[in-house]
């Protein structure tokens, strides 16, 4: 647990605290660990949500739905081609 001098107070507060106990001064280094947490479960979100979704390409592609009929793929085909760009 590292810790760090308030800004406002000057105590020693735990980098870990929201805000300083003292002053209730927000704690800018958690605000920032905590964006980049934010940031990095969106990221992973995001890579999931992709990963998914090509994978269900693939496997439309692949004739893996072949009941539902070729009209799907070709929909999903023709999003995915003027959304990104993909062919
Ligand atoms: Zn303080």
């Amino acid at each position: 647990m590292a810790l760090m001098t308030c800004t406002e107070c000057g105590k020693e507060i735990s980098e870990k605290c929201k805000a300083c106990l003292n002053c209730g001064e927000p704690n800018e280094v958690y605000r920032k660990n905590e964006n980049k947490r934010q940031t990095k479960l969106l990221f992973i979100r995001l890579l999931l949500l992709a990963v998914t979704f090509i994978g269900i390409m693939f496997f439309i592609n692949s004739g893996g739905f072949e009941w539902v009929g070729n009209a799907l793929g070709n929909l999903m085909t023709n999003i995915l081609f003027e959304a990104f760009g993909i062919s």
